[in-house]
């Protein structure tokens, strides 16, 4: 094992201690395909913790945006309104289907899809608005919904950063008509590689089912609803096997702790921070009144003029894990192939030109975090 004292890593996956004990249960339950006893275990936290209508597990929150595309019907032409200031994968999972994705610029404080540049962006071949709760921060879910009702368009949450997030009260993915959560290593609450999408319209929740399940009925089967199964509509194996989701049981079971923790951290370098933008060298995160948060990321915005990569030159050779993000999808080669752009994205170049990514994991000490601070300081004003 790595010694994680004198290196700060960027990202420490937690364990909660119980992960090997429920898949030896799993082992020991002979029942290793997907949709088990723990899976369902796992599908009946997430809808009480969420409200959504219904869970289902997936390999990713990438399998679970794949899912959403299939869903939704997108076909050749259709577009699909998204941030450019996102993972690869808000717009991957449309293009697969033939979508269009139309990148919009994002709000300046909190670095999420602006919902006040959404309207100019409808076309007659829209089909879906995807918001992206960049940091676990919710977008204005309130607008973004009415406008989504004005125009007939479905909206598909990437609350693969919001796990244990909500807005008014609501948890992040159980807002819209459909959410996709992520459950990789680097995220909060963690199975490897997992995901769920979240469905909140009744109405296609058998279809969903369908899909997952190679396009059979199989569920419905297993429910007894029907006495045999057979190929329904397109789909795809999306369900991980069960292994993943005991790994998963342990983690949700941890997860309010698991939060408790990060955001007690996230609130170190907020404060350890203020001085630091007080001087007018960054920028800290924005957390709008309605939204709370699951300390995902911490994040600094450097003001512009002062040398980032010296900044993470410094951390590196101290090293402390900093990195920065994303290459904007507007101006990546696939993006450029299959994308376009509405209006202009001057908040997503900025951004993408200034943010550093702070270390922070559960477990990270606070003498670990001041050195990080530290250096921010001295590099930034060197
Ligand atoms: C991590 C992430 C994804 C992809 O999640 P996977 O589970 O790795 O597929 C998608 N969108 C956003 C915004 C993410 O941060």
């Amino acid at each position: 094992m790595q010694n994680k004292e004198c290196r700060v890593p960027f990202n420490w996956p937690h364990m909660t201690g119980k992960e090997l004990f429920y898949i030896a249960e799993a082992h020991f339950n002979g029942s290793l395909a997907g949709d088990g006893p723990f899976t369902k275990k796992c599908h009946t936290w997430l809808e009480h913790k969420t409200g959504c209508n219904k869970a289902l597990l997936t390999h990713s929150c990438t399998a679970a945006l794949e899912m959403a595309a299939l869903l939704l019907d997108i076909a050749p032409g259709d577009e699909i309104i998204m941030p450019s200031y996102t993972f690869v994968s808000t717009a991957n999972a449309f293009a697969l289907r033939g979508g269009t994705p139309v990148f919009v610029d994002i709000r300046d404080d909190t670095l999420n899809l602006d919902e006040n540049l959404i309207e100019a962006a409808i076309t007659p071949r829209t089909k879906a608005i995807v918001p992206v709760h960049y940091a676990g921060v919710a977008c204005e879910m309130d607008k973004i919904n009415a406008i989504a009702k004005r125009y007939q368009l479905a909206v598909v949450e990437d609350a693969a950063q919001g796990v244990m997030s909500s807005y008014k009260g609501r948890a992040l993915g159980s807002i819209g008509t459909l959410g996709a959560y992520s459950f990789h290593e680097t995220k909060n609450v963690i199975s490897g590689e997992g995901g769920a999408l979240l469905v909140n319209d009744s109405a296609i929740v058998a279809r969903a089912e369908i899909i997952r399940e190679k396009g059979t009925n199989r569920s419905s089967f297993f429910r007894g609803e029907v006495d045999k199964y057979t190929w329904q509509d397109i789909g795809s194996s999306f369900l991980p096997g069960e292994l993943i989701a005991a790994f998963l049981w342990a983690q949700l079971k941890e997860a309010d702790q698991i939060t408790e923790t990060r955001l007690a951290s996230w609130q170190r370098y907020h404060e350890m921070l203020e001085p630091l933008e007080a001087q007018g060298i960054l920028r800290r995160p924005i957390i709008p009144e309605e939204c709370s948060h699951n300390a995902h990321m911490y994040y600094v915005l450097l003001t512009p003029g002062l040398d980032r990569q010296s900044v993470l030159d410094e951390m590196k050779l101290n090293n402390i894990g900093s990195v920065f993000h994303y290459v904007p999808l507007h101006s990546s080669p696939a993006g450029q192939r299959y994308g376009r752009v509405s209006g202009e994205l001057p908040v997503t170049d900025l951004t993408a030109e200034s943010i550093i990514r702070l270390p922070l994991w559960v477990g990270i000490t606070e003498e670990q975090q001041c050195r990080v601070v530290d250096i921010l300081l001295r590099t930034a004003l060197a």
